[in-house]
């Protein structure tokens, strides 16, 4: 089903909320309106830092003549930033809707400032736009701004590249379980410092660790690295196969293979095991919110026995969700886009078990007895791996065993 109506779902501002605590040297100044500004602190506010790494310049409303005036203060706001904050090594300027903001060149101010803050700090630019991008499309941005300052390599050995923000715990796991294999060579964008960009060329092969990054795929492609083609890795089944794809990518012995992965996959099925008791044939409904809704109902009808009423997306990247997509249950009903009236009336005719959805629409499902789960919680949690198979089941669970607890 291909929807094109209202949508209710968190602009690309939101992706600094997980970004500012993976890139550690790095700064997100959102040039936006009140509007955003309150986004930000409700989002992230809730993270208290002495000193924080992301803010928003406020732009007032003004006219055409104004906009020198604006590109003034916005390099004042930079120049004040950094000569109080000399810790920052990469500063993002995000562009947001407001009118006054479109009217301004952020990609021209983030080359004027790069100028000038050189080579003490780098200055890109990206938007998270509600008009341009939806929730997990920030990050996407974010990181695409980031594949032109990768340094190139033309002649090195093959080396793997992990695409996508994860929890520094999960890529550790992950940076073990590639040398376990024998592959040493394995770099994450982004990286955790501004200065270890990883270097990118002919020779490098990319897996992506989130489905929302079409962008910063095609960039790469782009610079002459190649997709691995994938699953994602969300529970055991997405774990092995993701890695697996790796593995063959880069001919690694397949008894190898099974001895790196064998342990910690027995583990995660371990934990998985008991919640399948709360979450089979349990009928869930995922509403468009994060891109990562497919890879989720994968992994909830396969390995926990959920069944899906509808897996919406707010887009679906055929090729990269290809693998995904043949591993759904056959007669799926998927929905790309959104018109939101719509699936609120299927949602209600369906009455699900466990409707995924946003936070605006969480509350309110509630109180009409439907049972939700915040799809923004998935991205603030550790999900991906082996070792955090249990815990991401167990985030469908719980609402799960609460509602069943108030009933009794
Ligand atoms: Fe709202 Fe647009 Fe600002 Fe996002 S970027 S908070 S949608 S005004």
């Amino acid at each position: 089903m291909r929807e094109r109506g209202q949508r209710e779902v968190f602009c690309g501002l939101t992706g600094i909320v997980w970004l500012h605590r993976k890139i550690q040297d790095a700064f997100f100044l959102v040039i936006g309106s009140r509007t955003c500004a309150h986004l930000m602190q409700s989002a992230a506010g809730v993270m208290i830092f002495a000193e924080p790494r992301f803010a928003t310049a406020v732009m007032e409303e003004r006219d055409l003549a104004g906009l020198a005036d604006a590109n003034d203060e916005l390099d004042a706001a930079v120049a004040r930033l950094l000569e109080r904050r000399p810790d920052i090594k990469m500063l993002f300027l995000v562009g947001s809707c407001p009118s006054e903001v479109i009217k301004l060149d952020l990609s021209r101010a983030a080359a004027r400032l790069s100028d000038r803050h050189a080579p003490a700090v780098r200055i890109l630019s990206y938007s998270g736009s509600g008009i341009e991008t939806t929730f997990t499309q920030g990050e996407d941005r974010c990181l695409a701004a980031l594949v032109p300052e990768l340094p190139r390599v033309d002649n090195a050995p093959p080396q793997l590249l992990i695409v996508g923000a994860l929890a520094d715990v999960v890529e550790d796991q992950f940076a073990r379980l590639f040398a376990a294999m024998g592959l040493d060579t394995v770099c994450f964008l982004p990286p955790r410092r501004a200065g270890d960009l990883p270097a990118v060329g002919p020779n490098t092969r990319f897996l992506l660790a989130q489905p929302f990054l079409a962008d910063a795929a095609k960039a790469l492609e782009a610079r002459g690295a190649a997709h691995i083609a994938a699953p994602f890795p969300l529970g055991a089944e997405g774990t092995t196969l993701w890695l697996k794809a790796a593995a063959q990518a880069f001919g690694v012995d397949p008894m190898c293979f099974r001895a790196a992965t064998a342990a910690p996959e027995a583990r995660a099925k371990r934990a998985l095991a008991p919640l399948e008791a709360s979450l089979a044939g349990r009928r869930v409904f995922f509403f468009p919110d994060s891109q990562l809704e497919i890879p989720l109902a994968r992994m909830l009808s396969r390995e926990l026995g959920a069944r899906l009423v509808e897996v919406g997306t707010p887009y679906l990247h055929r090729q990269h969700l290809a693998e995904e997509l043949a591993l759904l249950p056959e007669g799926t009903v998927l929905s790309e886009g959104q018109d939101v009236d719509r699936q609120l009336d299927r949602v209600r005719a369906a009455a699900p078990d466990i409707t995924v959805c946003g936070l605006g629409l969480a509350n309110p499902l509630e109180a009409e007895g439907l049972t939700t789960k915040w799809s923004i919680e998935l991205l603030f949690t550790p999900i991906q791996g082996y070792e955090q198979a249990g815990d991401l089941a167990a985030l469908f669970a719980r609402p799960l065993d609460r509602q069943t607890r108030l009933r009794v």
